[in-house]
């Protein structure tokens, strides 16, 4: 059987000969490890292996595991990957180095209040719902610009990109090929975009940032 190392080998040559084949710098597409439900010591191997970029998509999880395993590599870098509730905007600025997920204006808000209260630095990137699916996180398309407007004029957050998560039914390139659209019309550089089904074609499709998880640890219980 495979150790998560391996598997870890095997997605950083896949990201390479992807960005290759699409004749961009390997070194343009970040990998971030999507560690969520799996404990410390499934992540250790993966941080000894020298991968230092790790997504969760749960506030308080994270905060069980991440403090002591940060305490031992001081420069890893924690991305929250899925949606934020406002009144847990304070812990989430002080625990994560990027923020993958403001979908509205009262998040905006609450993440800039923070990063001010914490004199904190942080990646930021808008979630556009491409698929407009009622249950899913991400503001309308329609409704983005305004939000980035919101976020660069009024409250000067400095967001960088754009991510999106494709209905599981649908063809992920569409979404993809519709995020790059928006992040360029946008004058936005990232796109954090492709998960371990379809990271290569989100590649071809412009991603800087692919949040890869069970492609690497394995299947979520
Ligand atoms: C879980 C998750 C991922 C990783 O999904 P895999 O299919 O396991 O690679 C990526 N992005 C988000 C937002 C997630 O919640």
């Amino acid at each position: 059987m495979s150790t998560a190392p391996d598997r870890l080998a095997e997605v950083q040559a896949r990201i390479a000969a992807a960005a290759r084949e699409a004749r961009r710098e390997p070194a343009s597409v970040h990998l971030v490890a999507v560690s969520k439900t799996f404990g410390a010591e499934e992540i250790l191997p993966v941080l000894e292996a020298g991968q230092h970029v790790f997504g969760e998509n749960r506030v308080q999880e994270a905060h069980g595991k991440w403090p002591a395993l940060r305490e031992r590599f001081p420069d890893l870098e924690l991305h929250l990957i899925g949606p934020l509730q406002s009144n847990k905007a304070r812990e989430a600025v002080a625990l994560f180095d990027a923020f993958h997920a403001i979908d509205r204006p009262k998040i905006a808000e609450a993440i800039a209040g923070e990063m001010a209260r914490q004199n904190k630095a942080m990646k930021l990137f808008i979630q556009v719902n491409t698929g407009e699916e009622p249950q899913k996180a991400g503001v309308l398309p329609k409704e983005a610009e305004a939000l980035v407007r919101l976020c660069r004029e009024q409250l000067k957050l400095p967001v960088c990109g754009l991510m999106c998560i494709p209905p599981v039914d649908d063809e992920a390139a569409l979404h993809f090929a519709f995020l790059a659209k928006l992040a360029r019309e946008f004058d936005l550089p990232e796109l954090s975009m492709g998960m371990s089904a379809d990271f290569e074609t989100a590649i071809a499709l412009g991603a800087t940032y692919v949040r890869v998880g069970s492609q690497i640890f394995g299947h979520r219980g």
